[in-house]
């Protein structure tokens, strides 16, 4: 879809961009596309001022959609001069809503309106998509060490609370030779952890023959150049994947190389209870997501394992609420998402009768929550004297298991580099309420000495 607002009679083309994001990763990937794209022709990228704001929407729950029309028509009231263009998942389940909203111009969804060609087009820019390196992703993430990469888009499932199929269409598979290249050009712009990310990244592949372990198995070959023009070390996180899509060759190459992939998934359970997944069309047994966790963790050091969870799905009763928390026991999770349903018109879910009470939802969220950092506390506590490597930012980063972890500058000399290799510490904080807090340290491994050599 790609409908210009009808009586719009702006010629001048703008001048002045800015950005505003909404939502999943691959929503910040898809307006990165944009920045680099409208950056090439000459769009400055400037503040509240820019002439052309573009509104990169959400739409995963009524709460997202509501919070992005709320912006877009404070943007009107403040800065009545700039043009709007309202892009992503509200844009295509919403059109005709957002249209009426002053000072929007354009309502670009996610099909071929979208890429950076078309939408240069409707802004008023004919463009060569030779001159635009289209469609080739992204060349950096400004501002960050960690980068987004989009690798599919969409999804072949139809969970019953979900609305992202209907909005996003069909899983599509970038080419792997084509992510490859990113990758290269990602790590050349200084970045050392690339994070993989889609919406059903799990189903990379099958749509042109391939699959997820196999495109993994291209990208940690990938000789990474940084900006200075040696090799540097960088990793790949491969962020959010489900459980039962995660096979043995993946498992395989990830206990090969944790240097190049982060010993973390994101999997999401959604429930720990078998009525709830099927009610919810989840395609798999909670004995089934079970039996992937400890697969996943008999061949990896201490792996983290983090996950979506969704409390108050029409019908969970107490029993199955409790079998959840003693599911996401079992599976060794060190953090967890929790949301409380709500439901999403446009989705079965939202038709579905025996409603849990909003409060008890609140009551079961609050409870998961609580469960589950007890158990980050104890994941920290058994992570004394593991390795692992820490992005930087400063003299705190991000470890391949998903944990901060701070560094003493005195073991850094100078300015701290972008990633290190550390051994993790245990280091228990006291709060002021007397509480004990479990936080990791790291200490630089030492790069090994040439043993000495006695005549
Ligand atoms: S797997 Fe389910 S929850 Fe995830 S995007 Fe597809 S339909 Fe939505």
């Amino acid at each position: 879809m790609d409908t210009p607002r009808g009586g719009s009679n702006h010629s001048d083309t703008p001048g002045s961009v800015r950005y505003v994001t909404f939502g999943c990763k691959a929503n910040q990937y898809d307006t990165q596309v944009l920045r680099e794209a409208l950056g090439r022709r000459g769009l400055e990228e400037t503040g509240p001022g820019a002439d052309l704001v573009v509104v990169n929407t959400c739409t995963v729950t009524a709460e997202a959609g509501r919070k992005a029309r709320q912006l877009i028509r404070r943007i009107g009231r403040e800065t009545p001069a700039a043009r709007v263009a309202v892009t992503g998942c509200l844009a295509e389940s919403e059109p005709e809503i957002l249209r009426e909203i002053p000072n929007v111009e354009w309502v670009l969804g996610n099909g071929e309106a979208k890429r950076p060609v078309n939408f240069l087009r409707q802004i008023g820019q004919e463009v060569d998509p030779e001159e635009l390196g289209i469609p080739a992703g992204i060349t950096e993430f400004a501002g960050h060490r960690r980068a987004f990469l989009k690798i599919q888009d969409g999804c072949d499932k139809r969970c019953a609370f979900c609305i992202i199929p209907h909005v996003r269409g069909r899983s599509t598979s970038r080419p792997a030779e084509e992510l490859a290249s990113e990758v290269q050009r990602l790590v050349a712009s200084g970045h050392v952890e690339i994070v993989l990310c889609g919406i059903h990244i799990g189903h990379w592949g099958l749509d042109i023959g391939s699959s997820f372990s196999a495109l993994l198995r291209r990208l940690v070959q990938v000789e990474g150049v940084g900006p200075h023009g040696r090799p540097v070390e960088w990793r790949l996180r491969v962020s959010s994947i489900e459980a039962t899509e995660v096979d043995d060759d993946m498992v395989a190459l990830m206990a090969d190389r944790p240097d190049r992939i982060a010993p973390h998934l994101h999997m999401p359970m959604q429930s720990g209870a078998d009525p709830v997944l099927k009610a919810m069309n989840r395609w798999y047994t909670v004995a089934e997501y079970l039996q992937a966790c400890h697969r996943i963790r008999a061949r990896l050091d201490r792996p983290a394992f983090t996950a979506d969870i969704l409390v108050g799905f029409p019908g969970e009763t107490d029993a199955d609420f409790e079998r959840t928390l003693a599911t996401a026991e079992e599976a060794g999770f060190t953090k967890v998402h929790v949301f409380p349903f709500s439901a999403r018109p446009g989705t079965p879910a939202a038709e579905m009768g025996s409603r849990v009470p909003p409060e008890v939802s609140r009551e079961r969220r609050a409870a998961l929550s609580e469960a589950a950092s007890g158990w980050e506390e104890a994941f920290r506590r058994d992570l004394h004297g593991a390795r692992d490597r820490i992005v930087l930012e400063g003299f705190v980063g991000l470890s391949g298991r998903y944990q901060r972890v701070s560094i003493d500058p005195e073991l850094i000399e100078g300015v701290p580099p972008d990633a290190i290799d550390v051994v993790l510490e245990y280091a228990p904080e006291i709060t002021s309420d007397g509480r004990e807090v479990a936080r990791l340290r790291g200490r630089p491994v030492q790069p090994e000495r040439p043993a000495e050599v006695s005549l």
